[in-house]
């Protein structure tokens, strides 16, 4: 067992209260590697997935795609069922997305994440994507987290805005009792007082998560504050807090995004970043995962 500190009351987790059974951190070394087409979360790498908020055309995914990896993503990111606050807001592409997302899969070679938010299109999504996401809006959904405790693929389960930590591990509890351990948490920032930046990126979840539970931790700097300009620095305060990865938003016209255009980095601003990155995962005793590990 860890070392116990009475004054501690997040240490009752690992007392077992409440009672998380699986997800919970039994040893100091214990550590769930998730693995997404050989891309490795868990380990001493550092996993960087980025792309698009949302899969729009062709074209814009092909050149979003290609400088992404170019830059030393490993994973690309596309949305095609968007979960929009507004229903006259895109909505993405649907169904017909995913045949867009299989198509950029094969042509670069890079794994795919996509969200998933209703569990009727589960099947579906799962012959198209490498890692099934879960949103922050659907973090409480049960019905969802259920039927993806079943399926056999790696699965990216974001905080909810107003989620609190023990019900973030909770989510997770109920999608590894089924079965499927390939479970990466992501902090992607909460709601609080402040409206200057969309959410508030919660720093403090990322060694806390990582003290409690077993599975890796990434970090989305680009919903986590909704301006392009925040997400170096908060990329690399969240290397330096211990992420284990972090999903970054890119677009190569943030102007014409058809959804979160204003926090979506540009290619090149991507590019240095990676390469800033590179030099502080060192700092860490880390490395940011490459194609030829
Ligand atoms: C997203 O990653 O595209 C997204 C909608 O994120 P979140 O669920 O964290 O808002
Ligand atoms: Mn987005």
């Amino acid at each position: 067992m860890l070392k116990q500190d009475p004054t501690d009351h997040q240490e009752n987790l690992l007392n077992g209260y409440p009672p998380l059974k699986l997800v919970n951190r039994k040893t100091e070394n214990e550590q769930t590697i998730v693995q997404v087409a050989g891309v490795k979360f868990g380990g001493v790498d550092i996993v960087v997935i980025a792309g698009p908020c949302s899969i729009e055309n062709k074209e814009q995914l092909w050149a979003i795609g290609n400088s992404v990896k170019n830059s030393g993503a490993r994973i690309l990111r596309g949305g095609v069922y968007k979960p929009r606050t507004s229903p006259y807001s895109f909505q993405g592409l649907q169904d017909d997305g995913l045949k867009l997302l299989s198509w950029i899969r094969n042509e670069i070679g890079l794994p795919v994440v996509t969200e998933v938010m209703d569990p009727r299109k589960l099947e579906l999504v799962c012959q198209h994507a490498d890692m099934i996401q879960i949103g922050s809006r659907n973090m409480h959904n049960t019905p969802l987290l259920n039927e993806v405790g079943q399926i056999r693929k790696p699965v990216l389960l974001k905080r909810g805005m107003s989620a609190t930590i023990d019900e973030l591990l909770f989510a997770a509890e109920y999608i590894v009792k089924l079965g499927n351990n390939q479970v990466v948490l992501c902090e992607r920032g909460i709601r609080t007082f402040e409206t200057f930046t969309r959410f508030t990126l919660d720093i403090s979840a990322i060694p806390l998560l990582k003290r409690l539970c077993h599975l890796p931790v990434i970090v989305d700097p680009s919903h986590g504050s909704g301006h392009w300009w925040m997400v170096p620095w908060l990329s690399k305060a969240a290397v330096a807090a211990g992420a284990d990865g972090l999903i970054i938003e890119v677009h190569h016209d943030p102007a014409k995004a058809l959804c979160d255009g204003g926090q979506s980095l540009l290619p090149e601003k991507f590019q240095t970043l990676m390469t800033d990155l590179k030099a502080l995962a060192q700092v860490m005793g880390r490395k940011i995962s490459t194609s030829e590990n």
